[in-house]
């Protein structure tokens, strides 16, 4: 029976593949949800767009259907306290300040139509500085690339510039701006761990810095940016202006990966967390002062709620459950996700093979654009099971490489690594990590941890927690350890046939 005093923080999750909105209890159980996913956008080889009008629809539903279900659990609507927002990183929208309308698709961040544009500007003075100013290399990963893009190949988005009517926003940004209702309430904000992506940020003044916007010749006079506020904030976000959650206030909003950080609560330095969702990335939090990194790594903010900005270094692998939907698309390997885990268990391991799946290109630590996905050591042998451990492998290989770069980064190892997201829950894949690492892996039974991240960051503004001491008992209950068993020998012997078959498929998609 709900109780009077009871009260709820509401999540959106506005993830790569779908939308979801949740409500939370103090406890940070969901008691309420519901998800749609959305249409993916594939125009050509290595495109991959969203509707930017989707994204929202898909929230608003989302809102609507998971609220029916907390009303009808008996709970009432003036419970939920307020929302959080998280989203998908780098996915890059513009629209026109005086419609509010997209000026083009968003690109969504694994899209590398700018790979030629990229070749051109890192040959400008001054790109090697750049990473010291914002914590990520160049490619076609921030959203700099891709606004670049478009100013040069969609008339809109050019034509709306040179008139100072275009707006820029990460999808943070574009949800809280058209769920504020538009162009008449005009609350354009962004916040550090979402600007810190667009490569127009600076990492310690966490605001837009003149000379990276120089570098990519932007006049700000003719394009907005988001104003850069904390992730929790119970002024800056405004309020929902539609649906039945008609005059909730946003309070907060953290991109994804921090999202998951905040969720697993990564508040203390030396803590790590990997997500598994359509790409795979590891947060870990480095404290208040940021790390660039030397060995392949980002720097990026994990969080600003109150006081100082936390950072981390992060290992982001652009394709990991991408790969089961590859198995599941193009090859018909399983009907669905979940059966992979099955599969590959139908094989004792992975028959010699090693599939690198650099579908455009591979991410950290390695930065190469120009290698294509590759399956080596086939032979007559080779069944569909030893492919798809070779699938589920490949995120836990580039896991292994990301922590011994971050091992020498910080110069400090990982005691524990916190997973979640969609293949953590395949047993065969934590454990073939926990092997594959050496160090044990622990898998929450409430994986919804990118979700609760924001319900946190929302829940601080307005008092549901007064702090971050009062969310340790939050989502405690029943977590799953996977400890190491294979021999260090071993693993070394896999991991170097790894590494030999990144070497291999270096090139290919030049
Ligand atoms: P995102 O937020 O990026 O959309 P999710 O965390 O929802 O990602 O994870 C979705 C991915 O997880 C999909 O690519 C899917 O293939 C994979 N996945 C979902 N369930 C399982 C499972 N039981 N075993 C392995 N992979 C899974």
């Amino acid at each position: 029976m709900p109780l009077a005093n009871d009260v709820f923080v509401g999540a959106i999750d506005q993830g790569t593949t779908s939308s979801r909105f949740l409500i939370f209890d103090k406890d940070g159980t969901p008691v309420a949800s519901h998800q749609i996913e959305f249409k993916q956008i594939y125009p050509h080889s290595g495109w991959h767009e969203h509707d930017p009008a989707e994204l929202i629809s898909s929230v608003q539903q989302c809102i609507d259907e998971a609220v029916k279900i907390f009303l009808r659990l008996g709970h009432s609507l003036d419970a939920i306290k307020s929302v959080g927002i998280t989203n998908q990183r780098e996915t890059t929208v513009c629209w026109d300040k005086q419609t509010g309308e997209p000026l083009y698709n968003a690109i969504v961040w694994t899209d590398i139509r700018a790979q030629e544009l990229v070749r051109e500007i890192k040959k400008r003075d001054g790109a090697d500085g750049l990473q010291q100013l914002c914590g990520l290399p160049l490619s076609t990963y921030p959203c700099c690339t891709k606004v670049l893009w478009m100013l040069e190949n969609v008339p809109r988005v050019k034509q709306a510039y040179d008139e100072g009517r275009l707006m820029f926003g990460t999808v943070d940004s574009w949800l809280v701006y058209q769920l504020n209702g538009g162009p008449h309430k005009n609350v354009h904000v962004s916040e550090p761990t979402n600007a810190s992506r667009s490569m127009f940020m600076n990492l310690e003044t966490l605001d837009y810095d003149e000379r990276l916007l120089g570098f990519f010749k932007l006049d700000r006079n003719k394009i907005t940016l988001p104003k850069i506020v904390r992730s929790s904030d119970a002024n800056a976000y405004g309020t929902l202006a539609t649906g039945t959650l008609k005059g909730v206030p946003i309070t907060g909003c953290l991109g994804d990966q921090s999202a998951a950080l905040v969720g697993q609560k990564g508040f203390s330095p030396g803590m790590a967390k990997n997500t598994y969702g359509t790409g795979c990335f590891l947060l870990y939090n480095v404290g208040e002062k940021p790390v660039i990194s030397t060995h392949g790594l980002l720097a990026t903010v994990a969080y600003y709620f109150e006081g100082k900005p936390v950072y981390a270094l992060e290992g982001s692998i652009a394709v990991a459950g991408s790969g089961i939907k590859f198995l599941i698309n193009n090859l018909d390997f399983v009907k669905e996700s979940s059966k992979i885990n099955d599969l590959a268990a139908t094989v004792d391991d992975n028959g010699g093979c090693v599939f690198v799946t650099a579908f455009s290109g591979l991410f950290a630590p390695y930065w190469i654009d120009e290698c294509r996905g590759t399956i080596l050591g086939i032979t007559q042998y080779t069944q569909k099971g030893h492919i798809a451990r070779a699938t589920l492998e490949a995120t836990c290989f580039q896991t292994a490489a990301i922590l011994r770069a971050m091992a020498k980064d910080s110069g400090a190892s990982l005691a524990e690594l916190a997973v979640d997201g969609g293949m953590s829950n395949s047993d065969l894949c934590m454990q073939t990590q926990a092997d594959l690492i050496g160090i044990p892996v622990k898998r929450p039974a409430m994986r919804e941890t990118t979700a609760l991240g924001a319900a946190i960051a929302a829940g601080l503004a307005v008092g549901v927690w007064k702090g971050l001491e009062e969310l340790r008992e939050v989502n405690m209950v029943g977590s799953t350890v996977f400890e190491p068993k294979m021999v260090e020998e071993k693993r070394e012997g896999m991991f170097g046939r790894w590494e030999k078959a990144v070497k291999t498929c270096t090139g290919f998609g030049a």
